[in-house]
C-alpha cells in the first residue's frame, strides 16, 4: 500500500512506446521526478481486458465515441505493453502533466507527448487508428485505483523505501 500521504497511478507504455524502444528514456523522466516504481510488468492483453480498462473505468464511448474506441482498442491489442504502477505525492496529476494532452499535436513541448511524438486525431482516424501517444496515465485518484486493481494484483505491488522518501516524509 502506498504511505497515506502518497497516491499510487497507472501508466501503460502503448505498443507504439514498446516498438521505438524509448521506455528507458521515458521511464526516467518519473524516476527524475522522484516518483517510486512500486510495480512493472510487460503483458498483452485480451479486448475484454481493454474493453473494462477504456469503457468500463474510462467512458470511452460516452466521451468520445465508438469509432475512438474501436480504434484504441485495436492499436492496444496489437502488440505487448508495459504497465508501471507509480508512487508519489500526487502522483496522479504530476504523472499526466509530465505525460501531455491526449493528441501529441497539442501537446506541448518538454511533456512526454510533446517531446517523442508529433501525430493528430485527424491522421490517426484517417488510417482508423488510436492516436498513437505512447502512454496511458490514470486521469484522478479514483480511477487510478479502479486500474491498478485491474492491471495489478495486491501481490504485484512493492512497499520498499528509497532515497527519495527520506526527503517526502514530514521531519521529526
Ligand atoms: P487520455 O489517454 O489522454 O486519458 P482518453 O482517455 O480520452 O485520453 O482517450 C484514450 C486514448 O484513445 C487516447 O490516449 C488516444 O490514444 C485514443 N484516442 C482518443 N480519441 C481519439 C481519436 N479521436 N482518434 C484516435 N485515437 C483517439
Amino acid at each position: 500500500m502506498a504511505h497515506p500521504s502518497k497516491e499510487l497511478t497507472l501508466v501503460v507504455f502503448k505498443p507504439d512506446a514498446v516498438q521505438r524502444g524509448i521506455i528507458g528514456e521515458i521511464t526516467a523522466r518519473f524516476e527524475r521526478a522522484g516518483l517510486k516504481i512500486v510495480g512493472a510488468k510487460m503483458l498483452q492483453p485480451s479486448a475484454d481486458h481493454y474493453y473494462h480498462h477504456y469503457e468500463t473505468i474510462g467512458k470511452l464511448i460516452s466521451r468520445r465515441g465508438q469509432k475512438a474506441f474501436d480504434s484504441i482498442a485495436n492499436f492496444m491489442q496489437s502488440g505487448p505493453v508495459i504497465a508501471l504502477v507509480l508512487e508519489g505525492v500526487e502522483a496522479v496529476g504530476l504523472v499526466r502533466k509530465l505525460t501531455g494532452a491526449t493528441e501529441p499535436k497539442a501537446a506541448l513541448p518538454g511533456t512526454i507527448r510533446g517531446d517523442y511524438a508529433h501525430t493528430s486525431f485527424a491522421h490517426a482516424d484517417k488510417f482508423d487508428v488510436g492516436v498513437p501517444n505512447l502512454i496511458h496515465a490514470s486521469s484522478d485518484p479514483e480511477e487510478a485505483k479502479a486500474e491498478i486493481a485491474h492491471w495489478f494484483s495486491e501481490s504485484e505491488i512493492f512497499d520498499y523505501e528509497t532515497a527519495h522518501d527520506k526527503f517526502t516524509q514530514p521531519l521529526k
